[in-house]
């Protein structure tokens, strides 16, 4: 009896082992939500970073091949900006996983889909924290983000993208949201550090987004575009794959790829 309890255990510890991610590598994942954005981070002490949520529910999907069956909280939940393709996937998101801190930036949209989302939250007991230019956030002594830009103001949604660069050691990702060239132009003249081996293309490549000037200074080495298959807007545009190819970068697509995702130790 006991030898049996004692195998049961040791294929059980077994298993359990085998689902566990690898804690001692930091994951980076583009997940395939169709059109719109969704980034998940997971960090090598397992805190999980969630940068926008998809259209949809496929975002629960997603996450789930992604973070092992009884993982289930978010440490940090990110809106780049307040358009369904990048926070709809939220609403169910927060009725099955535990989320501690909410970033946003400082616009309050007055329509429909952020009142859902505000009273989401509420319901939920969260406080978002507004976000600002400039401010960094430190998770480990290797792992910590700074908000690059984080405007309210425009009247296009996308011009107030929260504009995030995450670092882990030497490998930086700049994460673009929706961003338009407006927005970069501000950028540039910041003069942050935006220098980044990774760049998560703005406005799932749209050709008002990534300008030559500033993907030279990004000058990234790898390009991920989050788009669907087929989608009406046409996303990527050909004029903006022109931009990165003139740039030498290499171009990985979630519409051809499905989940993208690397790995650092
Ligand atoms: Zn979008």
């Amino acid at each position: 009896m006991y030898k049996i309890i004692i195998l049961a255990l040791i294929i059980l510890s077994g298993l359990l082992f085998s689902l566990w991610p690898d804690k001692h590598n930091l994951s980076v994942y583009f997940l395939d939500v169709g059109q719109g954005d969704a980034i998940l981070i997971c960090s090598p002490e397992g805190q999980n970073i969630l940068i926008d949520g998809g259209p949809d529910n496929k975002l629960l999907a997603e996450v789930g091949k992604v973070l092992p069956w009884w993982s289930k909280e978010i440490d940090y939940l990110v809106i780049t900006h307040y358009h369904a393709d990048h926070m709809m996937g939220f609403i169910e998101l927060l009725n099955k996983y535990k989320v501690k801190h909410v970033l946003v930036g400082a616009q309050q949209p007055d329509n429909f889909l952020y009142n859902i989302w505000t009273d989401k939250l509420a319901e939920q007991n969260i406080k978002p924290t507004i976000v600002k230019a400039g401010e960094r956030f430190v998770v480990s002594d290797e792992l910590n983000w700074q908000i690059i830009l984080a405007d309210s103001t425009h009247e296009d949604y996308n011009d107030n993208s929260v504009v995030i660069r995450l670092s882990y050691k030497e490998q930086d990702f700049m994460l673009m949201g929706d961003l338009g060239i407006e927005g970069e132009e501000k950028i540039l003249a910041s003069g942050l550090d935006i220098d980044s081996e990774y760049l998560k293309v703005g406005h799932h490549g749209s050709r008002y987004a990534s300008s030559v000037e500033f993907l030279q200074a990004v000058s990234p080495e790898i390009c991920i575009i989050q788009s669907g298959l087929d989608n009406k807007y046409g996303h990527p545009d050909q004029e903006a794959i022109d931009r990165l190819e003139h740039i030498a970068c290499q171009i990985m697509n979630t519409q051809e790829l499905g989940l993208i995702s690397f790995e650092f130790d």
